[in-house]
């Protein structure tokens, strides 16, 4: 006991190789909480090694481990200490031209390492891990690049025989696989410098796309060429080779864009306004909206969406019924409820189809959303469309409704707000299209003359001013966030359960809606985000809890935290899962809490893997 005490004290200074050598021997059998000894950082050979933390036994969720490893003991150029980019992207969740190139190299760093590791394990429990890297590019905590050297954050499994310390397993574990890693895995002739380079082009062509969609004022853009289509539903990879149809822009729509590395690269521009994709079951509608939905972030090359590319403040809209809405003005979509229930702030803990499409319309708009992707396999039938049969019988005072049909030009050319919507079953929708797209086995085609043809007897449906008014006050700036009553003190724990589902307690928090949110590493963002977002520091700067009132305040309190620590902001332990999310996703995940706690609470994070 005194010994541990003694090692305690010494935690200020890095201790040296020969500090785990002994201990490793001299612990070996002995009991697994005396790991808890090793907690601080080591100097090691070519690197230091920084034990973050500990678990406390077996079985609990793995412990964590830093190495901070000196460019010089690497192939890799001491430059890259200076990218912008290299500790975290300008703005959440998305990867701008300035921090392109890092997050680039930062992303294949961490592919590489957690390629080599895995090879490393040979199917043994207790391992280095970096965390699971699927097709997007992402702003993570697993690979910094810092001025003079490179910051790894791994997971552990301390070796153990029941609850047992297993010394040697130990040692190979923290110091001989760390050390293996920087001469093996990161030295001369073992990382392929040329690759990370052409990886790290990737991203910044995507990212120099996003800003070619800003400069020329397009909403999407999709390469000629682009292979949308992905394995399965639960498997985000390309589907394979030889089945797969690449895109072909429609003529009408076909523009160039230059890159600096792809050079000049054609394919179809989304203008502005509002685009239908139309077409038979089957010919790759959704698959079309959701690569668009996906086209946020950058992914990986060989992905087939490259270069494919929205605004960074796109969102995508669908029906969640049962989500729970908090205080929002639905008034633009929704009047004379049954028993006089006010639209103006809406409340429930189980909203319709409808309703919830409403409303997240609503808070994307509030989160500065100017693009809207609908899917009609996803949506609310009667928030879409209402057929003049169905007018007929139902009097006006007896549908709350207002489809999204009727507001959609009001949205468009009164708040500037695009839409994109897959529709196959409604030619209603020629009546507000500015351009209508035909997709026949996979390849769109410009049909928006014929619609406008065929939609001629009937009028087009215009901006309407009633509505706008509505719409102005509904995302006014001065609008609340809710404020939450107390949460139970049982509430304690947040956990990411998988990439669309958080336990906030025991109350799940559904994030369906967050069509944009592929990996459990965003959703434990969105985690440590909520647990910030409640806690200290807001509480702090009002006093009561009251300083992140309104939609603005919270972005502006989220700007500030990120330019002081990144993607540490929300994350007190260094975690090296985390990959940040846009602000856009951010919000609705606080807009979609159902228990609010109250401010202060101290939440833990269960270890989750
Ligand atoms: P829709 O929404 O029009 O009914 P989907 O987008 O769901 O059609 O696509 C139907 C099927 O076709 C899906 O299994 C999808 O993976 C596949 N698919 C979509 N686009 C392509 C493509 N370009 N090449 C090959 N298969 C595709
Ligand atoms: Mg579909």
């Amino acid at each position: 006991m005194r010994e541990r005490t003694g090692i305690t004290s010494g935690r200020h200074g890095n201790r040296p190789r020969a500090f785990l050598e002994d201990w490793s021997r001299r612990m070996d059998g002995g009991p697994y909480p005396a790991y808890r000894d090793l907690y601080g950082r080591f100097a090691l050979q070519g690197l230091e090694m920084e034990v973050l933390r500990v678990q406390p036994d077996p079985f609990a969720g793995p412990s964590r481990v830093r190495l901070l490893i000196p460019y010089e003991s690497t192939v890799l150029d001491p430059a890259l200490g200076e990218f912008p980019g290299g500790a975290c992207a300008s703005e959440p969740g998305l990867v701008d031209r300035a921090s392109a190139r890092g997050v680039g190299i930062r992303d294949y760093l961490g592919r590489w390492i957690g390629l080599w590791l895995q090879n490393q394990g040979g199917g043994r429990r207790s391992v280095l891990s970096m965390v699971r890297h699927d097709q997007q590019m992402l702003d993570r905590s697993s690979v910094f690049l810092r001025p003079g050297r490179l910051e790894v954050r791994l997971s552990a499994d301390l070796p153990a025989r029941g609850r047992r310390i297993l010394g040697r397993e130990a040692f190979r574990l923290l110091v001989e696989t760390p050390e293996l890693l920087v001469r093996d895995c990161l030295g001369p002739g073992a990382i392929d410098t040329g690759a990370m380079g052409r990886h790290a082009d990737s991203a910044e062509d995507f990212a120099r796309l996003q800003e070619v969609l800003d400069e020329s004022s397009w909403v999407a853009f999709v390469a000629d060429g682009s292979k949308l289509a992905r394995r399965a539903g639960n498997d985000d990879r390309p589907l394979e080779e030889g089945e797969v149809i690449p895109f072909v822009s429609p003529d009408s729509m076909r523009r160039e864009v230059v890159l600096p590395h792809a050079g000049s690269v054609a394919g179809m521009a989304v203008e502005p306004g509002i685009t239908l994709l139309c077409g038979g079951g089957f010919h790759g509608k959704s698959t079309l909206l959701r690569a668009l939905a996906a086209g946020v972030v950058p992914h990986v090359p060989g992905d087939g969406r490259e270069l494919t590319a929205v605004r960074g403040d796109a969102v995508a809209i669908r029906a969640e019924d049962g989500r729970a809405v908090s205080g929002v003005d639905l008034s633009p979509f929704l009047h004379d409820l049954p028993f006089g229930r006010p639209t103006d702030h809406f409340t429930t803990e189980n909203a319709s189809g409808s309703t919830s499409q409403a409303a997240s319309i609503l808070e994307a708009i509030q989160g500065g959303s100017h693009l809207l992707l609908i899917d009609e396999d996803t949506s609310a039938t009667n928030f879409m469309i209402r057929d003049p049969l169905m007018e007929e019988l139902l009097e006006s005072h007896q549908e709350p409704i207002t489809p999204f049909l009727a507001q959609a030009r009001t949205l468009y050319e009164g708040l500037g707000i695009s839409s994109i919507l897959v529709i196959g079953g409604s030619g209603e929708y020629f009546r507000v299209a500015d351009r209508v797209l035909l997709l026949d086995t996979y390849r769109p085609h410009d049909r928006t003359e014929e619609a406008r043809r065929i939609a001629s007897d009937r009028s087009a449906l215009p901006l309407d001013s009633a509505s706008l008014a509505l719409f102005r006050r509904a995302v006014g700036p001065q609008r609340l966030l809710p404020a939450g009553p107390g949460g139970d003190s049982r509430n304690r724990r947040v956990r990411a359960v998988d990439p669309r589902r958080l336990l906030v307690g025991r109350v799940s928090l559904e994030l369906d809606g967050l069509e944009t949110l592929r990996d459990l590493s965003q959703t434990r963002f969105l985690a440590r985000f909520l647990a910030w977002w409640t806690g200290e520091p807001l509480a702090q700067r009002a006093g009561n809890g009251d300083a992140c009132r309104s939609v603005g305040d919270l972005r502006e309190s989220i700007r500030e935290e990120w330019s002081r620590a990144g993607l540490d902001a929300f994350d007190r332990d260094l975690r090296g899962d985390l990959a940040a999310v846009r602000f856009p996703d951010m919000l609705a995940a606080v807009n979609r809490l159902r228990d609010r706690p109250s401010p202060g609470m101290d939440w833990a994070i269960e270890g989750e893997k």
